[in-house]
């Protein structure tokens, strides 16, 4: 259902603007909206109505299948305003494909390239005063699929609403983050929806992580479901170690998120002459890197973030913290992408894309 029928996009703007209510300095990740939202819904085997009009909420009925039968996506992307104020998206196309991929794994109809490309381009330029100059600073951008048809019926929905909504952001440090190794709980199994966007994903790992919380850590490093023994991600981004001098981070599988940052520092990288290995990372030999020193790094990468620091990991009941290090690979490649994305650096990979 791919199919690239142009559907013009009716705009209806907001009667005034919100933005001069934000504070642009302290923006807490993810809880900001700019004034309008693109919306289009899936009706009798097609796509139709495109729309942008102000960000509000919106009714669906209480029997909608979203909310018996969890099929929800979503992407997780970002925009970037250049010293010229001109807006550029990072990798957009890998987002979209992505989107499709988690679609098709839902039952869930696809999304055209021109409804999602052309809605999240005007969007953007509707909405362009909210993204902010300068390193760190960006647009989050949300795209995501529910399923609105009605009836506690337990089978693909027939009906379903396409949304893109933005968020401002700004450069955040997590703070120290220290890491349990899963012992006992999964995010992802073979043959399940580990590889997927999909909301259950994020719902399945909130109480292990809470259990993780209450014993004093941020995040779980999750291991593979049938044996535990191999190290897969860190909370919900894609995870790396370096040992020595190497990188090291999993293939991505059924049970991994083919993440954008996960493969754009793979590149980076390469790029840079540091050596990465991309290969299965048992936590026998996490442990014996940390016992005998060689383990320098441990950190995850994802859109929100970036990349994040981890300071320390528990395994078994023991916990190993890592050495505090200066010039650290995480540093160099955050740093890399960063003005690789905020256009502060040329980009020779031709990953960022003007709207
Ligand atoms: C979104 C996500 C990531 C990171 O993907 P990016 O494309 O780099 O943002 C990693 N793991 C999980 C489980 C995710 O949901």
């Amino acid at each position: 259902m791919s199919a690239t029928q142009t559907n013009k996009i009716e705009i209806i703007k907001s009667a005034a603007s919100k933005i001069n209510e934000v504070d642009f300095a302290n923006l807490s990740f993810g809880s900001v909206f700019t004034d309008h939202l693109f919306e289009c819904d899936f009706k009798n085997g097609e796509w139709q109505n495109p729309v942008i009009k102000p960000y509000a909420p919106f009714l669906c009925d209480p029997s909608s299948r979203v909310f018996h039968y969890g099929q929800a996506i979503f992407e997780g992307m970002k925009a970037y305003k250049d010293t010229n104020d001109d807006v550029w998206l990072f990798r957009p196309d890998e987002n979209y494909n992505r989107f499709n991929k988690s679609a098709v794994r839902m039952a869930m109809p696809e999304v055209p390239e021109d409804i999602f490309m052309n809605g999240l381009n005007q969007l953007l330029k509707l909405d362009q005063e909210w993204i902010k100059k300068g390193k760190g600073n960006a647009m989050y951008i949300r795209p995501f699929m529910i399923a609105t048809g009605h009836g506690v019926i337990a089978n693909p929905s027939d009906e379903y609403k396409f949304m893109i909504i933005l968020s401002p952001v700004t450069s955040y440090y997590a703070g120290e983050v220290k890491v349990l190794i899963a012992e006992h709980y999964s995010r992802a199994a073979n043959g399940g929806i580990g590889a997927a966007k999909a909301a259950g994903n994020y719902a399945a790992q909130f109480y292990p992580t809470q259990l993780a919380n209450n014993s004093g850590f941020q995040q779980v490093i999750w291991t593979d479901d049938a044996t535990h023994t191999k190290l897969e991600e860190a909370g919900t981004m894609n995870v790396f170690f370096r040992i020595n001098d190497t990188l090291f981070t999993a293939p991505v599988s059924e049970r991994i998120l083919d993440g954008v940052t996960r493969k754009t520092l793979i590149d980076l990288a390469k790029s840079e002459n540091i050596d990465i290995e991309i290969r299965p990372v048992l936590v026998s030999e996490l442990v014996e890197a940390a016992k005998n020193g060689t383990l320098k790094e441990i950190f995850g990468a994802g859109t929100a973030a970036v990349i994040s620091a981890i300071s320390g990991f528990s395994y078994q009941d023991v916990y190993y913290d890592l050495p505090k290090i200066e010039n650290s690979v995480a540093n160099q490649l955050k740093e890399k992408l960063t003005n690789i994305q905020n256009k502060l650096e040329e980009d020779t990979f031709g990953w960022t894309v003007k709207i």
